[in-house]
C-alpha cells in the first residue's frame, strides 16, 4: 500500500524541498564530490538535531569539524546534508535567516529559524495593543528577510477594531499584508492559511497570550495541543510526543514552532511578570498560603478577585501562561548550564 503523501520523493516536498534546494544540493556535490542525503532540521535537542530526510524522521548529530571550525552552525528549518552515517555535513546556504543578538553585552548572534518563508507578527486587538511592542517584533522580522504579515486576533472580541488598529500604527507599519482573525469564529482563518504557500514555512512571533497557539491549532486543523506539549505525526502516521517543534499543515506549508521562538517573545520584551501583572502578584502576596497556585486553595485571594471580577479571566490566563513558560525557561537554562 502506498501513500502519495509519504512516498520518499514528495516527504521532503512536503516540508519545503524544491528544485533551488536541489541546485544548492548540486552545487556542493560538485565541491565535495561526495554524494549525501538531503534533510531538513525539524527540531534542535540538547545532543543531537531531530530531522526529516526522504526516509522520515530520524536523529542527526553534527560532524565534529563543522561544529568547531564552520562559522555556520546548523539551526532550525535549515537543510543540510547528512553521510551515511546520519552526521550532519554541510549546511545548505539560507534564503532566509531569523535572528536575535544574545542577551548581555557583545554581538553574539543566535539563528532562531532558517528558511523562512513567512513571518507572522501577531497582536491581539484588545487592551494590551501595544504599537511599541509590535514595531520591534516587525524589525526583528523584516531582519530575516522573509516575507512580513500582521496578524491580529480576537476580532470577536469587539474590543478594537482592526481599522482603528491600522491607524494607530499607521506610520510605523509601511506596505504590509494585514489579515484579521478570531479563532472563535473562524474570522480571516481561511486567508492565512491561503498566504502560506503549499511548500513555504512560516512562524508567528509576538507577544505570550496573544493567540498564537491558537492560530498554530486552527491551521493544523485538529485538536493537536500545542499547549505546553505538542504531538506531530512521524512518517509512518503515528503519533510523536514533543515539546514545540516544526508541523505540517494540512495541505501544505509547514510551521516552525520551537522554544528559540518563544524566548524571543520573552528576551525582547523583557517581560517582568512584576510589572505587567503588578495588581495580580499584590493579590497573591494576600493568599493564605505562600505556595498558592490560585487553583481551589482556601483563602486564595486572586480567585476571589476573579469571582467578583476585580480581575478578568483573560487576564489571569495570560499571566499563568507567562509565569509557566519564564518557570521552563529558566529550568532549561539551568539544565544547560549543569
Ligand atoms: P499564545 O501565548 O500567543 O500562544 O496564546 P494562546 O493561543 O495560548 O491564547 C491565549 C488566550 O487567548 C487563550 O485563553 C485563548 O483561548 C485566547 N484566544 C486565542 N485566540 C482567541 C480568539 O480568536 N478569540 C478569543 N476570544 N480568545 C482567543
Ligand atoms: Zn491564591
Amino acid at each position: 500500500m502506498t501513500n502519495s503523501l509519504s512516498s520518499p520523493e514528495n516527504i521532503l516536498e512536503l516540508w519545503g524541498w524544491s528544485s533551488a534546494w536541489e541546485q544548492k544540493r548540486n552545487d556542493e556535490h560538485a565541491q565535495t564530490g561526495v554524494a549525501l542525503a538531503p534533510a531538513r532540521i525539524l527540531a534542535e535537542q540538547r545532543d543531537y538535531m531531530e530531522v526529516i530526510t526522504s526516509q522520515g524522521a530520524a536523529r542527526a548529530e553534527i560532524k565534529g569539524r563543522l561544529r568547531k571550525h564552520s562559522k555556520v552552525q546548523p539551526a532550525v528549518g535549515d537543510w543540510v546534508l547528512l553521510d551515511a552515517s546520519g552526521l550532519i555535513q554541510a549546511v545548505l546556504p539560507r534564503t532566509t535567516c531569523l535572528k536575535r543578538k544574545a542577551a548581555g553585552e557583545g554581538t553574539q548572534i543566535q539563528i532562531l529559524a532558517a528558511n523562512v518563508d513567512w513571518v507572522f507578527v501577531t497582536t491581539s486587538l484588545n487592551a494590551d495593543f501595544n504599537p511599541r511592542k509590535i514595531e520591534r517584533f516587525l524589525v526583528a522580522a523584516r531582519d530575516s528577510g522573509a516575507k512580513v504579515a500582521l496578524i491580529f486576533t480576537k476580532s470577536d472580541l469587539g474590543a478594537l477594531n482592526a481599522a482603528d488598529a491600522e491607524s494607530l500604527l499607521e506610520e510605523r507599519l509601511g506596505e504590509i499584508e494585514i489579515v484579521t482573525t478570531s479563532v472563535q469564529n473562524g474570522d480571516g482563518l481561511s486567508d492565512l492559511r491561503r498566504l502560506i504557500g503549499p511548500s513555504e514555512t512560516a512562524v508567528f512571533l509576538g507577544s505570550s497570550g496573544v493567540g498564537k497557539s491558537s492560530l498554530v491549532n486552527a491551521l493544523l486543523n485538529s485538536d493537536i495541543q500545542l499547549i505546553g506539549e505538542a504531538r506531530i505525526d512521524d512518517d509512518k502516521g503515528r503519533h510523536t510526543t514533543t515539546g514545540r517543534h516544526s508541523f505540517l499543515i494540512p495541505n501544505g506549508g509547514v510551521i516552525i514552532d520551537t522554544p528559540g521562538i518563544r524566548e524571543l517573545q520573552l528576551a525582547d520584551e523583557s517581560v517582568r511578570v512584576e510589572d505587567e501583572f503588578s495588581d495580580i502578584e499584590d493579590l497573591a502576596l494576600q493568599c493564605k498560603f505562600t505556595n498558592c497556585r490560585h487553583e481551589n486553595e482556601k483563602g486564595c485571594a486572586v480567585r476571589t478577585a476573579l469571582e467578583d471580577q476585580t480581575i478578568s479571566h483573560d487576564r489571569f490566563k495570560s499571566y499563568k501562561k507567562l509565569k509557566e513558560e519564564l518557570a521552563s525557561h529558566a529550568s532549561r537554562r539551568q539544565k544547560g548550564r549543569s
